[in-house]
């Protein structure tokens, strides 16, 4: 069974980006009529808790949300960063910062009564707490939980009978074939719901598993005939680093970034403004920056 814990991480700099991303992308698609539904492939637990033990024991969320807001920024913040900052004070009261709300809470916070959330977890502890916090939302059969695997599981509900859809896919990618899992759910995707809108989050780590997988998405999209977008947001340098013992410090995660087919086309303007003020904020050395394609 895996380790990996979203609590641990949760309001980090790349929860920063795709919940950003996953927020502007969720915007323009309530602004239709039409019903959507959305597939979060790994949903995680839903609510984390800011100052709680497993958040205290990495501090993840101090040089992610929390510095971000703690900020004071000489131009305002951009709309898509206000935004994902409201929404997660919506969350929070009192001034204080206690909870992060984790994709599953964010989605549904912006469905409207016809339109649907479909989550997948694979780990029985995160998906028994993901159940009790979806079930203080009562939103009845609006919302299904999954107990399940998100890459094959997705795969029956494709195309959706709203024909209007986000899939979202955030893995830990804890194991390495989940990188090749990413690409074979997204060609196959692609050939039951070609309209489809996909995002998926990468590490940017030094693995050649992580830089390859953009490339293939990209290249799947390109010979669909699909439009692509990629954000990514570096905060600091990949170098290993080691203490006056020559002990290898473990950097963390420096960079990630979010691969999107058929993105919204309002989003590359509202991530234009965002990326280099959170590269800003963000930053912890000289390497942090970011970029923004897009074609098709
Ligand atoms: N998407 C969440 C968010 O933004 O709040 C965070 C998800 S976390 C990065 C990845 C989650 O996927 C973990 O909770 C892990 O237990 C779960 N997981 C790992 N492999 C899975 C699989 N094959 N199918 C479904 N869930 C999986």
């Amino acid at each position: 069974m895996f380790s990996y814990r979203h609590a641990f991480h949760a309001g980090n700099h790349a929860d920063v980006l795709k919940h950003t991303v996953l927020l502007a992308v969720l915007k323009h698609m309530a602004q239709k009529e039409t019903p959507f539904t959305v597939f979060d492939t790994h949903a995680g637990a839903g609510l984390y808790r800011l100052d709680g033990d497993y958040a205290q024991t990495s501090a993840e969320a101090a040089q992610g949300f929390l510095k971000l807001v703690a900020a004071k920024p000489a131009t305002p913040l951009a709309p898509a960063v206000q935004d994902y900052v409201d929404l997660v004070a919506s969350f929070n009261s009192g001034g204080q910062w206690k909870v992060y709300p984790g994709s599953p809470f964010i989605i549904q916070q912006h469905l409207r009564g016809r339109d649907k959330l479909k989550l997948f977890e694979l780990h029985p502890t995160d998906a028994k707490t993901l159940s009790a916090n979806i079930a203080q939302l009562e939103a009845g059969r609006q919302v299904a939980i999954a107990l399940e695997d998100g890459f094959e599981g997705v795969k029956k509900f494709l195309p959706p009978p709203s024909r209007r859809a986000l899939l979202f896919c955030d893995p830990s990618y804890e194991i390495k074939h989940d990188y090749a899992r990413v690409q074979a759910m997204v060609a196959d995707a692609l050939v039951r719901f070609a309209t489809g809108t996909y995002a998926v989050w990468y590490p940017l780590i030094p693995r050649p598993e992580a830089h390859d997988l953009p490339r293939k998405l990209k290249t799947l999209a390109v010979r669909a005939g699909k439009s692509w977008l990629e954000a990514t947001l570096t905060v600091k340098s990949s170098k290993l680093l080691h203490d006056d013992e020559g002990e290898t410090i473990r950097p963390g995660l420096p960079a990630s970034g979010v691969f999107l087919i058929n993105p919204p086309y309002t989003l590359k303007a509202a991530l234009k403004d965002a990326l280099p003020q959170l590269a800003t904020i963000l930053g912890q050395d000289q390497h942090a920056t970011h970029t923004l394609e897009s074609g098709g």
